[in-house]
């Protein structure tokens, strides 16, 4: 009998530029991932802006601004 390892899930949330914070980056656990408490962990920054996306090394999750938004074009 073979017992099938899941493989992790890495959950991709797409951000609006408006849901970057100040400084170009979102909190995770966040709620624009639907975090559950059994999956959530110390907060950390993440840095969306300056590359595009992010990944939380705590659980996986990737945060990446949507095609088309930009941060800190013009305000
Ligand atoms: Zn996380």
């Amino acid at each position: 009998m073979t017992i099938a390892t899941p493989a992790r899930k890495e959950a991709v949330v797409e951000l609006k530029a408006k849901d970057l914070n100040g400084n170009g980056g979102v909190f995770c656990p966040s709620p624009q991932a639907g975090m559950k408490l059994w999956n959530s962990h110390p907060r950390v920054f993440l840095d969306v802006a300056s590359t595009g996306e992010a990944r939380c090394a705590y659980c996986g999750t990737v945060y990446k601004l949507a095609a088309g938004e930009h941060f800190g074009g013009g305000h």
